[in-house]
């Protein structure tokens, strides 16, 4: 029997896992936390990195997870056969689509230009209200202070307003910020019981 998860979080993260420790630290930290509270990870699929560390922790943590791969990924980006569910498509808009439509909530962990991209879509998605769904972006150990400090900038100098900025949550505390991403979702995520 299949149980409903109790919510639906889209990560995106670095298909490499970074230099600092703390970056996989914070991947499996958030994988657990999806786990315990009866959550389910959406992403890309792949086994890589960081992406591969999040989902082996949140299945781990006994949390149900959707992979979705486009077919000229599935080698290169190791798809992940363990996933509850793996979704092969055809393109990486149909990946981006099937994410987005499946997730509650989207969160950004530090990675590269295909976690920046994926961030900014569902960013730019929200700000044009194609849809309302919270977005956050977890700074770990300052890794987005400069993306930070250039987004204000382009405050400043008015390309953007403080409304945009609004639009996203970051944090460096995933304790503090995957609750509160699903709280703005509209759900209240208790940890399981049996895993308090
Ligand atoms: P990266 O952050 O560069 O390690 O990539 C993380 C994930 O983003 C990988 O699964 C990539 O396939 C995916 N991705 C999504 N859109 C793009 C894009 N336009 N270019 C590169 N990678 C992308």
């Amino acid at each position: 029997m299949t149980v409903s998860p109790n919510f639906s979080l889209c990560v995106y993260c670095g298909s490499r896992p970074g230099t600092d420790p703390a970056y996989a630290d914070a991947a499996r930290l958030v994988g657990e936390w999806i786990g315990r509270h009866g959550g389910q990870l959406v992403y890309g699929g792949g086994r890589n990195g960081l992406m591969g560390l999040v989902a082996r922790a949140t299945l781990d943590a006994g949390g149900r997870v959707i992979g979705v791969i486009p077919r000229a990924l599935v080698e290169k980006e190791w798809a992940n056969q363990d996933c509850t569910e793996l979704h092969i498509v055809e393109t990486m808009h149909e990946r981006k689509r099937e994410m987005a439509e499946r997730a509650d909530a989207f969160l950004a962990l530090p990675g590269g230009i295909g976690t920046f991209e994926e961030f900014f879509e569902v960013w730019t998605w929200r700000q044009l209200g194609y849809h309302d769904k919270p977005v956050g972006l977890l700074n770990v150990n300052g890794y987005y202070d400069g993306l930070m400090a250039f987004l204000g900038q382009s405050v400043q100098r008015q390309f953007m307003g403080d409304w945009q900025m609004d639009l996203i949550a970051c944090g460096d505390d995933p304790g503090r910020l995957l609750p509160a991403l699903v709280q703005a979702a509209g759900i209240t995520a208790a940890p399981r019981l049996d895993a308090i």
